[in-house]
């Protein structure tokens, strides 16, 4: 088993951090939440000669799943996650598009798994666990990797802040519960990247972020 390397490609006008995953001898990987800016996100990921295995989302919102149906059409693969309580979102991405008045094309998604708390998804020989995780979206996922003490929390957890609760779906004190009861307990140790500007380590979050001492 090789090393496991991420690539981040900011996307829309979000700037929401597209994700590449994959292992650095076997050129394996996934996607993760392709918001839009699909041609950017194919570009990179031929560059590098990955072989992209299945997209990855971690919630239903815009930036994060706007590209996803034109990238899978375009790869041929699966797209698995969130969890299934952000079905109705997903449905409604071209309405989200629209309420954001983004320019590009957007198409509502249906994914072909939705994956549900304890289970396991992997690429190559890389596993990762998935854990439900409410409170920004109500079926965000986190995808958490124990052997690379990894996870990538979408938009749960940002260094130094958290997910905003404003939007439809979202409840402050069930995303604070899914970081102090899901996320912290995996250790201090553990290194992660998020959905929006740069990433860091659990424990630095659990002293230094004020949302969260
Ligand atoms: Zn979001
Ligand atoms: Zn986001």
């Amino acid at each position: 088993m090789g090393e496991m390397r991420a690539g981040v490609i900011p996307v829309t006008p979000f700037q929401q951090n597209c994700t590449i995953l994959f292992d650095k001898d076997e050129k394996v990987g996934v996607v993760i939440d392709p918001g839009g800016e699909v041609d950017r996100i194919r570009a990179a990921i031929e560059k590098n000669g990955i072989a992209i295995q299945a997209i990855w989302l971690t919630h239903g919102h815009i930036d994060h799943a706007g590209g996803v149906m034109d990238l899978k059409d375009a790869l041929g693969v699966d797209i698995l996650g969130p969890h299934e309580d952000d079905r109705e979102m997903l449905l409604n991405l071209a309405s989200q598009a629209r309420m954001y008045r983004l320019t590009d094309p957007v198409r509502d998604c249906t994914p072909d798994r939705f994956l549900t708390e304890g289970e396991t998804v992997s690429f190559g020989e890389h596993s990762f666990q998935v854990l439900h995780c409410p409170g920004h979206a109500p079926g965000h996922v986190v995808y958490y990797n124990p052997a690379a003490k990894f996870a990538h929390v979408g938009d749960v957890l940002f260094h130094g802040s958290i997910g905003r609760t404003d939007l439809p779906g979202g409840d402050h004190a069930a995303l604070i519960r899914s970081i102090k009861e899901k996320l912290l307990p995996l250790g201090d140790d553990i290194g992660f990247l998020c959905g929006h500007g740069p990433g860091g380590r659990f424990g630095e979050e659990r002293r230094t972020n004020p949302f969260l001492v």
